[in-house]
């Protein structure tokens, strides 16, 4: 086994870059190619279904049989020319990832032949055999059938020789059993909430689009070394390790250019993604060694979503073949950066206009004011939902660590927009809105120039940050699916424009009354009216300081903010009544269904806890205990020698480093065999609990603390065994090594 390690390690040494070819065409020409887009439509489709699908993915229009029969046709006929013969309908089960179910497109033709065929009712709806995926109890073993059902809002494209069709996976009787239903229940709540404030400022506005630019990091390992590491290949993340003597002290890595290995990784993933109409843009080195970034141009939010779940895909392979594997884990590696999502997120409208920009009219300000304050309403009121949305086993690693946002969602403004939000609540009513003749409004609102609000002094520590025309949800893990953060964070803001809308409704009557004759708008002082009272009401969620420090958590907590650090506690916000409330009045999930995806969490923490602690386990007893062991015997042979050469005095002496040693190896194997044994009595009394969520704290409080302890014990045991019998790959070879 010990020779496994430098096996690899001279093999990875070894290793070139692949040589990979551009497309002979510009991106501009490939991009899509692998997407049933909108010119593919033009051209596969009859004009009447066109029209009908346009109206279909634009407004939401109904989509009846016939139209989806013509619709399957055209898409047949392009997949086959690209000579696909598969279909499957693709989803997102609760489970990290997406799923898939191929079938062929061949069906018998009566006449003992066979046919291709590709009907509306296929593209339209299937029942994959839902038993195995995860659903918290909804469907009951007896009738364990879930639907797919198309989202004509995301194209279908092609992987290999298979047509994948974006679905949603609902359980027989409607519950939401994946990210996608829910996501677009969200997204409807918002848009039609936020088209409803919109029009206080412009009645032309029609719909309102939520946007999301992700920027994805992670780690590349050689796959070689990759394959010597089983926590690695059964985790995603190192259990042991030994900081390694150089790790990103000197930013080295990050200003570096980018190794040539990954270059051509990067390249031939970009390639993929932009046929596939991902529209991946941006590349750098991240902070740790061998951790990268990789960011498209921002789109509407279920589309980016699942552009972000197929590159992750896409990405795996790829770097399967460049030697490579991924690793999307949160915190593959102690001591160093984890890796995050940043979530960039903002409202746009139809008309243009995107609402968390500044603009350049004191109207267009207080719209922008509007949107800002409400989106934070919606992040105070759920700060500890919006947590839980973001929260997992993996990512628990990462928040709270010195690197990523803290464990308290909290809002960085920026010194501008603090100024302005402070202005609006402190000034005099009257002061901030005059008349001003025809010309309707003036406010004194100080006039933000474009670009103005600054994005320079921006605060790294801040989980959810304002960067200039909209909000940075920075606590979404590398490994997780977007569509948790965007149903919370939606949902919240769509609660908050709801509860705005009514309470401005309320005040107009009065003011209109009270601006009787001066010309003065009643909307727009009503609107002030709630503002200044919300600017207040979210205050405590307004944070421009350091994240990381205690003081934060203690002030945090005075402001009463969510704290809370442990995993599955802070699912139950899931639960809160507050959170029940909002997400059944906009008509996202009903407690049913919360109450089943809790469940889902709970087992996945659990499980994923479990497989943790038996991989440590394995590895204690299987490679590190014996390892040192016959390190040890190997000292234990020199002592010997050493009294049969030396008078007892001088071989006391001269061994008295070893005899060290030796001790040091019996005390530490022991506490590590007896970790494990309690680590797995601990497994044994938990296991026992029926319920998932008590289950889970259980594992969280007294099962998952073994881990760290035992861990302890074999990094230091690392620093004192012969390298040359040390089984697994170090550190400094799993991040120097590209
Ligand atoms: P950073 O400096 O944080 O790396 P980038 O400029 O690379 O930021 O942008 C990160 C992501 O934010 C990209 O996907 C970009 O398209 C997206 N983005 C930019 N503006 C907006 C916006 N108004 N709404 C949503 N996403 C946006
Ligand atoms: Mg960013």
């Amino acid at each position: 086994m010990e020779a496994l390690r430098f096996q690899v390690v001279g093999e990875a040494f070894k290793k070139k870059p692949l040589d990979v070819k551009a497309p002979s065409e510009r991106p501009s020409e490939y991009f899509g190619k692998k997407v049933f887009n909108r010119e593919k439509m033009y051209k596969y489709l009859p004009k009447d279904v066109y029209e009908k699908m346009i109206d279909v993915m634009d407004n939401g229009a109904r989509l009846d049989r016939a139209v989806a029969d013509a619709v399957a046709a055209g898409m047949k006929q392009w997949a086959t020319e690209n000579g696909v013969t598969h279909y499957t309908h693709w989803f997102q089960p609760l489970t990290e990832g997406t799923a898939e179910k191929h079938d062929s497109f061949i069906e018998h033709d009566g006449k003992g032949g066979m046919v291709e065929e590709f009907s509306g009712k296929l593209l339209v709806q299937q029942e994959p055999d839902a038993s195995s995926f995860p659903s918290g109890g909804i469907r009951s073993t007896f009738e364990a059938r879930g639907y797919s059902a198309w989202d004509p809002t995301s194209p279908v494209f092609i992987i290999d020789d298979t047509l994948c069709i974006p679905t949603v996976f609902i359980s027989y009787s409607g519950e939401a059993l994946d990210y996608k239903a829910p996501l677009l229940r969200a997204l409807h709540a918002v848009n039609v909430a936020a088209v409803d404030v919109c029009h206080y400022f412009d009645p032309a506005v029609k719909k309102v689009t939520s946007n999301l630019g992700w920027e994805q990091e992670y780690f590349l390992v050689d796959e070689g070394l990759y394959a010597a590491r089983p926590d690695l290949l059964l985790t995603g993340r190192t259990l042991m390790g030994h900081d390694s003597a150089k790790n990103q002290q000197m930013d080295d890595h990050y200003f570096g250019s980018i190794p040539e290995r990954v270059q051509a990784f990067m390249k031939d993933l970009e390639f993929e993604a932009l046929e596939l109409g991902i529209p991946v843009k941006t590349r750098h080195n991240e902070v740790a060694p061998n951790q990268f970034e990789l960011a498209p141009i921002f789109e509407e939010t279920n589309l980016a979503v699942d552009h972000n779940m197929l590159l992750m895909s896409v990405m795996k392979k790829v770097a399967r073949k460049h030697g490579f594997r991924v690793l999307l884990h949160e915190k593959p590696f102690a001591g160093i950066n984890g890796s995050g999502k940043h979530n960039n997120w903002s409202l746009s409208t139809d008309t243009g206009v995107l609402l968390h920009a500044p603009g350049k009219t004191p109207e267009a300000n207080l719209r922008f004011a509007t949107f800002i304050v409400e989106t934070l309403m919606g992040v105070y009121r759920h700060n500890g939902l919006l947590k839980a949305s973001i929260m997992s086993a993996t990512n628990a690693h990462r928040l709270g660590a010195n690197e990523a946002p803290p464990a308290i969602v909290s809002s960085f403004l920026g010194k501008q927009l603090s100024e302005l939000l402070d202005h609006i609540e402190k000034a005099d009513k009257d002061d901030l809105l005059a008349m001003a003749g025809k010309q309707g409004m003036k406010m004194d609102i100080p006039e933000i120039p474009e670009l103005l609000i600054d994005n320079t002094d921006r605060n790294r520590t801040s989980p959810f940050a304002f960067t200039g025309n909209r909000f940075e949800f920075r606590a979404v893990g590398s490994e997780a699916n977007c569509a948790s953060a965007m149903i919370a964070l939606n949902s919240a803001v769509a609660e908050a424009l709801v509860e705005f809308k009514k309470r401005v409704d309320a005040r107009i009557p009065e003011f209109a009354e009270k601006l009787k004759g001066t010309g003065h708008s009643a909307t727009f002082h009503a609107i002030i009216d709630v503002l200044r009272e919300d600017i207040k009401t979210c205050k405590p969620i307004r944070f421009d300081g350091n994240g990381y420090s205690d003081e934060w958590v203690a002030e945090a907590e005075k402001r009463g903010l969510d704290v809370e650090k442990s995993c599955p506690k802070i699912f139950e916000r899931y639960l809160d009544e507050a959170s029940i409330k909002m997400f059944e009045s906009l008509g996202v999930m009903t407690k049913k269904e919360l109450e089943a995806r809790n469940e889902v969490k709970w087992e996945t923490y659990t499980k994923k806890i479990q497989i943790e602690a038996r991989v440590l386990g394995d590895l204690s007893m299987n490679h590190i205990i014996p390892v040192a062991t016959r390190y040890q015997s190997e000292l234990l042979t020199n002592l010997n020698h050493m009294s049969v050469v030396f008078p007892i005095d001088t071989a006391d002496k001269l061994s008295a480093r070893n005899k060290k040693i030796i001790q040091e190896i019996s005390e530490r194997t022991s506490a590590i065999e007896k970790g494990v044994e309690e680590l797995v009595e601990a497994r044994k009394k938990a296991n026992k609990i029926a319920d998932e969520h008590e289950k889970a704290i259980v594992y969280h409080d007294k099962v998952e603390p073994y881990l760290d302890e035992i861990r302890y014990q074999i990094d230091k045991l690392e620093l004192i065994v012969d390298d040359a019998l040390w089984p697994l790959p170090k550190y400094r070879e799993l991040l120097f090594i590209r």
